[in-house]
């Protein structure tokens, strides 16, 4: 069976190198990140056009997701500055305006009042805001230190009054519609409000694809309900959420929104530091591994590599790792604990009893016509222990759903000739992409044109010698 986890890689300087882009592909890669805090449009343009040319021989599709910077503050300077603790600091616009440390979002610095803390690349800088005026915060410097230029800059007591979506994320929209990408991420959500300001701005572009949200600040993680209603899906943007809260609260914050995301039939990726030492090293410490064992464990559809595949100098080898470990944890918990879902509506219902079908019949498959692709997630977020054919017409459809948990995406011939059945139409379809073999029994399950509208429906078949339907007997 194809492994179940999604894997998601940064792409970087270190995938630009010759070969690389094409190993990791090879390695299994199901989505590639493009990181809009960091690079040109000239990069992310030219890694893209790379990409796609590479992902086109493949037998799978691979999904691009655009990374927006959102209101997260980053350092710039034109040279690393040495912090010494116990001296202050001024940041501020930029040198011209007698700062040390320039910040992207200046207009945020208007919000930091006296005694909050200011934390700097991940928190590993520890500084405190002592007076602020005239568009700048002068701070002292607690735990000192190298900082580099475009580190993060964390404000975990203020308030931020700035929107949701800066200028620079409405300039990195425009070169994610140019590029047509799969799926949209926003760093820094802090309510429900921002997927709407999110998809009117893509849509200003032309482009409509589904987003994530990154949860990363407290209000996010108090109002993630509402946030994963807003959004087509999350993702656990650790290395942040940590510095915002207490790192300690990190592992159950990460169980509690995978589970609420799973509920939603929603996606969920858990990211950053998830193999972080093979940046400089070959193999990853036996505390990685488990990591991303656990983040499986507790139903993330997908786990990502961040600076690992964008700078590191293991690449391949940590895309390698990690489907080597998501097998292993797979073999042995084939089954995911029952998931109590809200029944509310008729599709809830069908997902759950095909996937209970499936279990009763001991079927091979699960195979699910669909243009959309909500059938096959209402039925992955149960995590059944079979395959789970995603069958669509539209292409879209089909690169989407490569970042979601179990589902094998098929592509159907688009208009099926007059008098052809949807569902016969998708297990030859499932049969000639290899996801499902002679004498497998598969639960069919779709919606069928019908007077009024579409009944669901279920059926049961034995894929015939040529991949035809048969009578389950
Ligand atoms: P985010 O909070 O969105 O994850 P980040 O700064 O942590 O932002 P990552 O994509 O997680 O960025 O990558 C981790 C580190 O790898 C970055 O801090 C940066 O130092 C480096 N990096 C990532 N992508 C690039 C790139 N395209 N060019 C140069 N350095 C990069
Ligand atoms: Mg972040
Ligand atoms: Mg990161």
């Amino acid at each position: 069976m194809r492994r179940r986890t999604r894997i998601v890689a940064t792409l970087g300087p270190a995938t630009d190198r010759p070969g690389v882009l094409e190993a990791i592909l090879n390695a299994g890669l199901d989505v590639v990140r493009i990181n809009f805090s960091h690079g040109t449009p000239a990069d992310h343009l030219a890694r893209i056009r790379r990409l796609r040319e590479a992902a086109a021989g493949l037998a799978r599709p691979v999904a691009i997701l655009a990374d927006l910077p959102g209101p997260k503050l980053r350092a710039v300077l034109s040279a690393p500055i040495v912090l010494v603790s116990g001296r202050e600091v001024t940041f501020g616009p930029g040198h011209a305006s007698g700062a040390d440390i320039g910040v992207t979002e200046p207009e945020v610095l208007a919000d930091v009042r006296p005694g909050q803390r200011i934390l700097l690349d991940d928190g590993r800088l520890q500084l405190c805001a002592v007076r602020i005026g005239d568009g700048k915060v002068v701070a002292h410097v607690e735990v000192g230190g190298t900082l580099l230029p475009g580190k993060g800059i964390n404000l975990p007591d203020t308030t931020l009054s700035i929107p949701s979506l800066t200028p620079r994320d409405r300039d990195a929209l425009a070169i994610a519609a140019q590029a047509g990408v799969d799926w949209l991420a926003l760093s820094f959500v802090r309510d429900a409000a921002a997927a709407d300001e999110l998809r009117s701005a893509a849509r200003a572009h032309y482009l409509d694809a589904p987003i994530l949200a990154k949860i990363e600040r407290p209000e996010a993680v108090a109002r993630a309900d509402r946030i994963i209603d807003a959004f087509d899906g999350i993702m656990v943007a650790r290395g942040d959420l940590g510095v915002e809260i207490p790192l300690e609260q990190v592992p159950h914050v990460q169980k509690a929104l995978i589970t609420q995301a799973r509920r939603a039939a929603k996606p969920v990726i858990t990211a950053t530091d998830m193999l972080d030492s093979m940046r400089l090293n070959p193999r990853p410490t036996r505390a990685e591994a488990s990591d991303v064992a656990n983040a499986i464990y507790d139903g993330s559809d997908a786990v990502m590599l961040s600076g690992e595949t964008a700078v590191g100098q293991y690449p391949v080898e940590a895309v390698a790792c990690m489907d080597r470990i998501a097998r292993e944890a797979e073999k042995h918990r084939a089954d995911f604990p029952e998931l109590s879902v809200p029944v509310a509506r008729m599709d809830d219902h069908v997902s759950q009893e095909t996937c209970d079908l499936a279990r009763k019949l001991q079927a091979q498959a699960i195979i699910a016509p669909t243009r959309t692709g909500r059938l096959p997630r209402l039925i992955a977020r149960h995590r059944p222990p079979v395959t789970i054919v995603a069958a669509t017409p539209d292409p879209g459809t089909l690169r989407r759903l490569a970042l979601v948990w179990g589902l094998s995406p098929v592509l159907l011939p688009d208009g099926l000739a007059p008098g052809t059945d949807r569902l016969d139409a998708a297990v030859r379809a499932a049969f000639h992409s290899g996801a499902v073999s002679t004498g497998d029994l598969a639960v069919v399950v779709a919606h069928h044109p019908a007077e009024g509208g579409e009944c669901p429906t279920i059926r049961v078949v034995r894929i015939g010698p040529n991949g035809q339907p048969l009578a389950p007997a």
